[in-house]
């Protein structure tokens, strides 16, 4: 894999690298230019007082120009050599090729600039038409630039390779000083929040702390959890082995054994409860729950609810009754009984005798939905416990709840049940009055018409 690190020393070495080369470029440029500029500047001048010394005297005996120290050069405007201060003009060929020559013909004054073959000189022509025609001409033979840059070439190299080698020193430093924060983020997983780091890297570090606290939640339900769930078991099956060692030891009179049996029977069914409740909260749990869902009528499943509670109500002296009218929901009939039957059952045992469980099946004015409400005249939920009711194996009052057959899923389960439902809960209690639970349904989807269904 890629490391950060090197790419990121490897940019600054390459960024270095390339700011060199194009200074070394642009200073070559420019002092080359500079360079012509002056020497041309310098021939012009020269080339001005010539003329001037030329036109004054009209003398056509031009040795006396030797003295400038400087190459000569009268051109007549055929191409001839009139004059050369340092060959023989008599040997050297026609000029009127020369491209300086030919400037200077055509515009007065022209330029050139010729290297020799060893590439080692350069020759600087410039010529001047004169007032008679010829063509006076001045060159000079400097050092090449090329020859002037090979000079400094090792010098040059030199400083390229030191500050090659310290942009490496600085970049590696500069790199490792960039590169602090997110190693020290790395290395101290656990207090990334009270790391001072760089601005971009808080959206990472709130990310990791809001994953470890919910890693950490998660964890911690599903401790205590599994701590419910074993204690849960643990005591029906407790009793069980308790009655069934007396039978084993004979330690059960023969009249006594059916309520022995009885007995064992009762916490067996308690514990096959407790599992169904476990399998069902798990299922619910999944996110993709695969849903039959479809218009189920309320009214219907409440009814049915009422009918099978009719038992349980009789034992403990309770009115059942159903109210309202005939509404559909968006849901899966199943779910909704087991909705309904838990917070009837609820009502039924958390009541006093001669009291009343209401259930009433309504459509919502505002959004057109239907609210199903679960009322009682119970012994109600004390305030500080209302907002945990709906946490697995929460009890208010244990000992009553698990004399009743209670384990404290049943609200989890509707809660669940609610909420893949797209619906919402809510629960008013007084206590010593009692307890209403509404829940709100959703209106049907579009294009369900409720009269065929
Ligand atoms: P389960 O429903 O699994 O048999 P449970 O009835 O104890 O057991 P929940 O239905 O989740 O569990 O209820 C949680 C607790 O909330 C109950 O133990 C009870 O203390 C309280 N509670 C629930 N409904 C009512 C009610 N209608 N009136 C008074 N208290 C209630
Ligand atoms: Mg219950």
């Amino acid at each position: 894999m890629n490391s950060m690190k090197s790419r990121i020393h490897k940019s600054l070495i390459g960024m270095g690298a390339i700011t060199m080369v194009v200074t070394a470029v642009i200073c070559v440029i420019s002092l080359s230019g500079a360079y012509i500029h002056h020497v041309q500047q310098d021939m012009e001048v020269m080339a001005d007082i010539l003329c001037d010394d030329y036109e004054q005297d009209h003398d056509t005996n031009l040795e006396r120009f030797s003295e400038y120290n400087m190459r000569i050069t009268l051109i007549s405007p055929l191409g001839d050599v009139l004059y050369e201060s340092d060959a023989n003009a008599d040997v050297m060929d026609n000029h009127l090729e020369r491209p300086e020559v030919i400037e200077a013909l055509e515009g007065g004054t022209g330029d050139a600039h010729r290297e020799s073959m060893t590439l080692s000189m350069d020759t600087y022509y410039y010529a001047r038409l004169l007032e008679d025609g010829n063509i006076l001409r001045v060159s000079l033979e400097t050092e090449s630039i090329f020859s002037l840059y090979t000079g400094v070439f090792w010098g040059l190299f030199g400083v390229g390779c030191l500050i090659v080698l310290v942009s490496v020193v600085i970049s590696a430093l500069l790199t490792r000083k960039m590169m602090e924060p997110v190693e020290t983020m790395a290395k101290q997983l656990d207090h990334v929040g009270e790391l001072s780091l760089y601005k971009e890297l808080k959206p990472l570090s709130e990310a990791l702390t809001s994953y470890q606290k919910r890693t950490s939640e998660l964890e911690k339900v599903r401790q205590e959890f599994t701590a419910n769930v074993s204690h849960e078991l643990k005591t029906p099956l407790t009793t069980i082995s308790g009655y069934a060692e007396m039978m084993e030891n004979g330690m059960v009179k023969d009249k006594d054994v059916p309520g022995c049996a009885e007995k064992i029977h009762k916490e067996a069914g308690r514990m096959l409860t407790l599992i169904g409740d476990i399998l069902e909260l798990s299922r619910l749990d999944e996110p993709e729950m695969v849903k039959d869902l479809r218009p189920v009528n309320l009214y219907q499943v409440a009814l049915r609810c009422i009918e099978s509670a009719e038992l349980l109500a009789k034992k403990h002296e309770v009115n059942l009754s159903l109210q309202g009218e005939s509404r559909l929901v968006w849901g899966e009939e199943g779910m909704l009984e087991e909705l309904v039957a838990n917070l009837c059952d609820n009502g039924i045992r958390y009541n006093k005798p001669q009291g009343k469980v209401t259930i009433t099946i309504r459509e919502d004015p505002k959004t057109r939905g239907t609210i199903l409400e679960v009322a009682d005249t119970g012994i109600g939920i004390p305030e500080e416990h209302q907002r945990r009711i709906f946490e697995r194996f929460y009890r208010v009052d244990k000992g009553r709840s698990r004399e009743t057959g209670g384990t404290g899923l049943g609200l989890a389960i509707v809660k669940h049940i609610v909420s893949q439902h797209g619906a919402q809960i809510q629960m008013k209690s007084a206590l010593g009055e009692g307890t209403c639970i509404s829940v709100l349904f959703p209106a049907l989807p579009e294009g369900i018409d409720p009269e065929n269904q």
